[in-house]
């Protein structure tokens, strides 16, 4: 932990913000640090599995609840202490709880003689509306590389082993996004498999990883093959990706230089025309894993269980970048505002994820991709949050042409006499998805039919006998444009 968070936690403590809420599971560090900012105020502990404990020792003291625990310094004659109460988030929906927890930060507020701060320290973070407004969330900060190069170094020091010098500085880098707990913890295990620290240790933090993402169960890594060069047109959104694949492959480089990292972009519009397709190119095209977090499954039963989900997934694409991040239908969770309890708390699930957007330094280059922007609160689409948003339209004539060419190269079947441009007036109004599914059903009549090659002809006739979405979703889409017309994008064509 450096001096800096050890420095805010405090400067809270004066500030005498009453309730302070730690979401980590490294109790441990969290303790050193209360010691360091104590200043000989008697610090009692709660937590649990073993109800009030010594905080030095660990040793039960009296079997108190912790509604009775919390009791005594409201009415007792301790007037200056620090309470830290762990792993007790599944009491905080209990109304007695809240009412004592309430009553004590009050009390810090308003009594001159009442010195009482309380340290929620809990793995998870669960935050009922009724104290909502007095607790203040403390976050433990990820090690930076350099604080993470010094933990290696320690490390090497008290094992009595040495690590090579270019090997410390590509751990520092693949542990980032590890707490210092964890750090710790996979420097162990790789001492321990082999009583040295080499190369081969590098992908047991991938391993790492990889447990680290499945047990979040919000977000998955996809397998993918689509580059850039399979979308047709678009070359507007192709140009700007490429330029911030440059800055984002030599991210040191270009901060030094002053640039800024990329934060990523928004894409919005017609169905089937190339969203995720991109999502997925910009993988490739960035050289970095690809994450897909489920928006749906964000939504938690519980009161901060959504923010907490949200939080969570946020971590976890920080520990595996640099990756993408694709936001899937975006929108799906604001589908449920004007119901008074969902908006509440998309608004805050959403309130982390724009703030987190505006602070990023790290190297997680977020895609978010929305058929629907009617629902979507305008703080989204400010600039400063996206660096930019991009506008897919149904592909004009030109995109078409070039769609329809790759979709019949992919599947070998595209040869100098089929006249692209004859059935560009036929397919006006097509989504990339519907000209594929023409290409796809023609190939599999074709090869029915055991035509030797396919014909202008066979293509036309399978566009006759297709209703495109555009016309299918016809309400949806011009709901669509309207939306549009009221917001500043960019078009992803030229
Ligand atoms: P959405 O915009 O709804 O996310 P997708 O990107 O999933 O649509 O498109 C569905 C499929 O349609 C893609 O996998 C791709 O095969 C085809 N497609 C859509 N747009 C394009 C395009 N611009 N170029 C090439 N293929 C496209």
């Amino acid at each position: 932990m450096n001096n800096n968070s050890v420095n805010k936690l405090s400067s809270y403590v004066e500030a005498l913000r009453p309730i302070i809420y730690i979401p980590t599971f490294d109790f441990e560090a969290f303790d050193d640090i209360l010691v360091q900012i104590s200043d000989g105020i008697e610090i009692y502990e709660f937590n649990d599995g073993l109800g009030y404990v010594n905080f030095k020792t660990k040793q039960s003291e009296t079997a108190y609840s912790l509604e009775e625990f919390l009791t005594l310094f409201l009415s007792g004659d301790k007037q200056t202490a620090f309470l830290v109460l762990k792993d007790i988030h599944h009491h905080l929906n209990n109304p007695k709880v809240q009412s004592l927890l309430k009553s004590i930060a009050l009390k810090n507020i308003y009594d001159d003689d009442f010195y009482v701060t309380i340290f929620i320290v809990s793995t998870k973070l669960i935050i009922p509306v009724e104290l909502e407004k007095l607790i203040t969330i403390f976050e433990t900060p990820y090690p930076t590389q350099s604080e993470i190069l010094e933990i290696i170094n320690e490390f090497a020091k008290e094992m009595q082993i040495s690590i090579r010098e270019n090997l410390v500085d590509e751990l520092s880098l693949s542990l980032k996004g590890f707490s210092e707990f964890e750090i710790t913890q996979i420097l162990n295990l790789a001492y321990q498999n082999s009583g040295a620290i080499e190369k081969k240790d590098v992908s047991l933090i991938l391993d790492e990883k990889k447990q680290i993402i499945k047990k979040s169960g919000l977000i998955e890594i996809l397998s993918f093959k689509e580059n850039i060069e399979d979308i047709g047109g678009l070359d507007n959104l192709k140009g700007w990706l490429i330029n911030k694949s440059i800055i984002f492959n030599r991210l040191d480089e270009a901060i030094k230089y002053g640039v800024e990292t990329p934060k990523g972009m928004m894409i919005v519009g017609m169905p089937g025309c190339g969203k995720s397709l991109s999502a997925k190119a910009t993988a490739n095209l960035f050289n970095v894993p690809l994450l897909r977090l489920d928006v749906g499954k964000l939504l938690g039963k519980y009161i901060g269980e959504s923010e907490e989900n949200m939080r969570r997934a946020i971590n976890v694409a920080e520990a595996i970048s640099p990756c993408v991040l694709w936001i899937d239908e975006i929108e799906k969770a604001f589908s449920g505002i004007g119901k008074s309890t969902s908006h509440e708390v998309t608004t805050r699930l959403f309130g982390y994820f724009l703030t987190w957007m505006q602070e990023k330094t790290s190297s997680v280059f977020v895609v978010a991709t929305s058929n629907d922007i009617s629902y979507l609160p305008p703080e989204f689409l400010r600039r400063g949050r996206f660096d930019e948003i991009f506008f897919v339209d149904f592909p004009n004539d030109e995109e078409r042409r070039s769609i329809l060419e790759l979709h019949l190269k992919k599947r070998g079947k595209w040869h100098k006499d089929i006249d692209t441009i004859k059935l560009l007036k036929e397919t006006k109004g097509y989504s990339g998805a519907d000209i594929e599914a023409v290409i796809k059903d023609t190939i599999e009549k074709a090869f029915i039919k055991n035509a030797e090659i396919l014909k202008t002809e066979d293509i036309l006739s399978e566009i006759k006998e297709t209703k495109p979405m555009s016309v299918s979703l016809k309400d949806k889409i011009d709901g669509l444009k309207e939306a549009l017309k009221k917001i500043d994008v960019k078009r992803a064509s030229s």
